[in-house]
């Protein structure tokens, strides 16, 4: 018997995760690390831990590995690392070692957009201030010259696994190098576009860009050999960025499967055969296993009901919604008629437009729930407007997923079609699941049922 297992570790925002999974997909353990607390700044995220970004996730990689079994260990075969899109660091060639404090995937380089926007064309994704590439661009601007082929790019998940397979430098996956230009379409494997490769830190920009879930090197550090010590080796296979990580714990890759993340806001991931990409709308497309992975995102989501309502208050008035009842329905207020994907609205505009409130709470619940179903359905359709594949089956992720007469009403919003909360949700299990596609060098995640 095949007694192989297979790690994920995901790299969010807040902490760290890993999984560990058998070779028919199945979950054998979890580890979990929070970074240390944030010591200056604090509110949304833009302080930073004691010691820096690099190493708190250094810190939290070697406590997710020491936690884990040493026979669980012993059986890793191979690793893939999903880390925030993003979020670059700068690094020594030679070493590896970070040169310069990372730049967060939040951050904002504004600074360089005259410069990119005069070289990216019309509606590419590295056009926003926090892309990867303008992150690059602005710290070339400053720094460039004194590191003039000494320094290289990495994203988040890149590092963590450099410290894992001691390859310093130019190793990543199609999924992280999207935000840094790089054109999954073009030619067989994608490539940097002719006018990435012309740019003064192009020899920056990481080389070997390699398919989610494609073979990269084998785990070769001494501290990553001294916890994975599978005596048949252990291989990193490259990842992704945290949010398809999450995609791919869901476990579809038919065109038309689609994860929509109810959290806080709205993140919607729809499985095409056609590639669609619109910066004004803040769509666009990833490579996954030969297909496309159409994203699209929007700031009406779980909020709108968490500064109403407590999460207590949410389940009790929930209770009181009467499906049955259609008419009701269709007498709430839709409170963002028309309103798709994309982030045009203020968190102001957002909250005045809850307006008429309805007597009844549950009501004002059915609503907004609604509402947000309604942008929901029409960002989906406009997806499949613009060329991409039509959504047949939606799963859930987030807190949203736990409330399924919000699944119907969505389902009722998409014509009908099955809305389920997806069982598996974890980043760190969509890369373990990365890890076993590599291992067995398979064409697609999904294990065979
Ligand atoms: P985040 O994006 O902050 O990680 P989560 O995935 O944890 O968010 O989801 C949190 C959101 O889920 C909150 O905004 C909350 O309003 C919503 N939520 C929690 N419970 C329910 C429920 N029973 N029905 C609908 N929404 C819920």
């Amino acid at each position: 018997a095949d007694d192989a297992l297979f790690l994920g570790l995901d790299f969010g925002t807040s902490g760290a995760r890993a999984t560990v999974v058998d070779n028919a997909g199945d979950v054998v353990t979890e580890t979990t690390a929070r970074y240390p607390p944030i010591v200056d700044g604090g509110k949304g995220g833009d302080g930073v831990p004691e010691g820096g970004w690099a190493e708190a996730w250094r810190g939290a990689l070697w406590s997710l590995l020491d936690q884990l079994d040493a026979g669980v260990r012993a059986r890793v075969a191979a690793v893939a690392v999903d880390g925030t899109s993003g979020t670059v660091l700068i690094v020594d060639r030679k070493s590896g070692e970070p040169v310069y404090p990372p730049m967060l995937y939040n951050e904002k380089r504004g600074d360089a957009m005259d410069f990119v926007c005069a070289v990216a064309p019309e509606g590419h994704t590295v056009r926003s201030p926090t892309s990867a590439l303008c992150k690059l661009h602005s710290w070339w601007v400053s720094n460039g010259e004194r590191g003039e082929g000494e320094y290289a790019l990495l994203h988040h998940a890149d590092w963590v696994a450099s410290l894992l397979h001691g390859v310093p430098h130019g190793e990543t996956d199609q999924n992280n190098a999207l935000k840094l230009g790089f054109d999954p379409g073009l030619g067989p494997n994608g490539d940097y576009p002719a006018w990435m490769k012309s740019l003064p830190y192009a020899p920056m920009l990481p080389g070997n860009v390699r398919a989610p879930g494609t073979k990269v090197a084998d785990v070769k550090t001494e501290r990553a050999r001294s916890v994975l010590t599978n005596p048949s080796g252990c291989v990193v296979v490259a990842g992704t960025t945290d949010s398809i990580a999450a995609f791919v714990a869901a476990r579809c890759t038919t065109p038309g499967d689609a994860v929509t993340s109810l959290g806080s806001s709205l993140a919607l991931k729809l499985v095409s055969t056609v590639r669609v990409d619109d910066s004004a709308k803040g769509v666009y497309s990833h490579r996954l296993c030969g297909s496309w992975l159409v994203g699209g995102s929007s700031n009406l989501g779980g909020w709108l009901l968490r500064s109403n309502f407590s999460d207590d208050e949410l389940v009790a008035l929930t209770d009181k919604i009467d499906l049955e009842d259609v008419g009701k329905e269709s007498s709430v207020p839709d409170y963002y008629p028309g309103v798709l994907m994309g982030f045009g609205m203020t968190v102001k505009e957002a909250t005045d437009a809850l307006s008429p409130r309805p007597d009844a709470d549950e009501d004002f619940l059915r609503a907004i729930l609604g509402s947000v179903a309604g942008v929901e359905a029409r960002s989906y359709r406009e997806m499949a407007s613009m060329g991409a594949s039509n959504v047949a089956r939606v799963f859930t992720a987030g807190g949203g997923a736990k409330n399924p007469k919000w699944s119907t009403i969505r389902s009722r919003a998409m014509g009908g079609i099955p809305v389920a909360a997806s069982e598996f949700a974890e980043a760190s299990y969509g890369s373990a699941l990365l890890a076993r596609m590599g291992h067995y060098e398979l064409p697609t995640y999904v294990p065979e049922e």
